[in-house]
C-alpha cells in the first residue's frame, strides 16, 4: 500500500506557468489586457472557430448566454440532472425554469430522445453537458435545435479537448462554454471561455461581461486608449484577467501533451479493470473522449461492499476519489422550488449510486497508476458475492 495520499486531482503546473506569471506581474498589466486577447486568438485557432470570448468562469459564460438570448421568466430550459449545480443555477439566475431530463445509461449524457418528449411551447433552450468529456450526439442535438427552433448552450466544462466525428466540441454552431477551473483539463485557476457563433451576439456578451461598457473600454488606461467610455447595459464583472490568460497560454501549449497522458491513464484503467464487476466508461464511435473524469460504476449485485465503503477503503489505501455528480434533483433547494423528487430520473440515480471517479491527471506517475489499479482490484476482489 502506498505511503503518501494520492489526491483525486491536481492541476499540471510547472516552471513554465511560474515564469509566465512572473513576466505578467513585471509587465504591471494584470487585469484584462493584451494577454487575454492573445489567449482568445490562440483558443479560437485551437478549436477551429472564428472567435472566442475569455471570461471569469464557465458559469459566467452560460449566464450571459441565456441573458443575451433573452431567456427569462416564463421560459423553460431543459438540462440534465447529472451535472454540477452551476448548469441549473444559471437558468434560475436568468429567471427561467429548469426542466430536467434523464440521462443515457452508458454515457451519462442527457437522453436526447427524452428531451424531444419534454419540449413544450415554453421551451426556449437546451443546456446539455458533455459529461466527463464524452461529447453528446451533436447531430441529434442540432436536429432538435433546428426542428424546434431552440437555443443551445453547451456546458463544455469537461470538453475543452473533446471531439465529435473529428470536429472539436464548440465548433457545431452553438454557444459553448468551457471551464478553466483548477481541476479542469486546462486551467487558469479560475476562468472560462465561450464560443459565440453570431458576431453581433458575441459583441453584446462581451459588453455585458465588463460592466456594460462600450468596446475596448478596458484599454482606456493605456497609451492608445482614451478616458471616455459609455455604458450600454447594466453589465456584470465577468471578464478574464491577464494573469489568468498568462496561465492559459502556457496550458494551451501543453494541452496535447496533457491529453496524451490522460488517454494513456484511461487506457490502462480500462485494460486492468475490465475483468472486474465494474462498468468502465464507454466511448461511442462518434466521440473522442477528453477524459476529464474516469467514472467507474460498481455492479452492486456482484459485490458485498457499498459504493460509500469502497470510497472509504480506497482512502485507507491512500487513494483519493470523488463522485460526479449528486443528481440535481437530490438537492433540497431544487426539490423545494421545482418539486423534484428522488425516483424521477432512474438512470441518473443508478449512475450516481454506483459511481466513483478515479484519480486521473497528467502528472500522475506510472507508479501512481499502478497503485490505483492494485488497490481497486484488491478491494473489489475481496468483496465478491
Ligand atoms: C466545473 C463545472 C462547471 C463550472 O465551471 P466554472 O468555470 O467553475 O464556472 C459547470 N458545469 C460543469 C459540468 C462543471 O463540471
Amino acid at each position: 500500500m502506498r505511503k503518501e495520499f494520492l489526491p483525486y486531482n491536481l492541476p499540471d503546473l510547472d516552471w513554465e506557468e511560474e515564469e509566465a506569471l512572473v513576466q505578467t506581474l513585471r509587465s504591471h498589466w494584470i487585469s484584462r489586457g493584451p494577454l487575454t486577447e492573445q489567449f482568445e486568438t490562440a483558443l479560437s485557432q485551437e478549436l477551429g472557430v472564428p472567435q472566442v470570448l475569455a471570461l471569469s468562469s464557465c458559469t459566467a459564460g452560460m449566464h450571459l448566454a441565456l441573458l443575451a438570448r433573452g431567456i427569462g421568466p416564463g421560459d423553460e430550459v431543459i438540462t440534465t440532472p447529472m451535472t454540477f449545480a452551476a448548469s441549473v443555477n444559471v437558468i434560475i439566475h436568468a429567471g427561467a425554469t429548469p426542466v430536467l431530463v434523464d440521462v443515457e445509461e452508458d454515457t451519462g449524457n442527457i437522453d436526447l430522445t427524452q428531451v424531444e418528449e419534454a419540449i413544450t411551447d415554453k421551451t426556449k433552450a437546451i443546456l446539455p453537458v458533455h459529461y466527463a468529456g464524452h461529447s453528446v450526439d451533436m447531430e441529434h442535438l442540432n436536429r432538435l435545435r433546428d426542428r424546434y427552433r431552440l437555443i443551445i448552450v453547451e456546458d463544455a466544462a469537461h470538453a475543452i479537448a473533446s471531439s465529435y466525428q473529428g470536429r472539436r466540441v464548440g465548433s457545431f454552431g452553438n454557444i459553448t462554454s468551457f471551464s478553466f477551473y483548477a481541476n479542469k483539463n486546462l486551467t487558469t485557476g479560475e476562468g472560462g471561455a465561450m464560443v459565440v457563433p453570431d458576431p453581433d451576439l458575441a459583441e453584446r456578451i462581451r459588453i455585458l461581461s465588463l460592466h456594460g461598457m462600450s468596446r475596448h473600454a478596458w484599454n482606456r488606461y493605456s497609451e492608445k486608449g482614451s478616458w471616455a467610455y459609455s455604458i450600454e447595459a447594466p453589465g456584470f464583472k465577468y471578464n478574464m484577467t491577464d494573469l489568468q490568460a498568462a496561465l492559459g497560454l502556457v496550458q494551451l501549449q501543453k494541452l496535447g501533451r496533457m491529453q496524451a497522458r490522460r488517454e494513456q491513464i484511461a487506457r490502462r484503467y480500462t485494460q486492468e479493470l475490465s475483468d472486474l464487476p465494474v462498468i468502465v466508461p464507454t466511448t461511442r464511435e462518434y466521440a473522442k473522449h477528453a477524459w476529464h473524469l474516469y467514472p467507474v460504476r460498481l455492479q452492486s449485485e456482484f459485490l458485498t461492499i457499498s459504493r460509500d465503503d469502497f470510497i472509504q477503503r480506497l482512502k485507507e489505501h491512500n487513494i483519493g476519489t470523488s463522485v460526479h455528480f449528486i443528481p440535481i434533483h437530490f438537492h433540497p433547494y431544487y426539490q423545494e422550488h421545482y418539486g423534484f423528487r428522488p425516483g424521477q430520473f432512474p438512470h441518473a440515480e443508478q449512475f450516481f449510486h454506483q459511481e466513483v471517479s478515479l484519480p486521473l491527471y497528467p502528472s500522475m506517475t506510472d507508479a501512481d497508476i499502478h497503485d490505483v489499479i492494485q488497490s481497486v482490484r484488491a478491494i473489489i476482489l475481496s468483496h465478491l458475492v
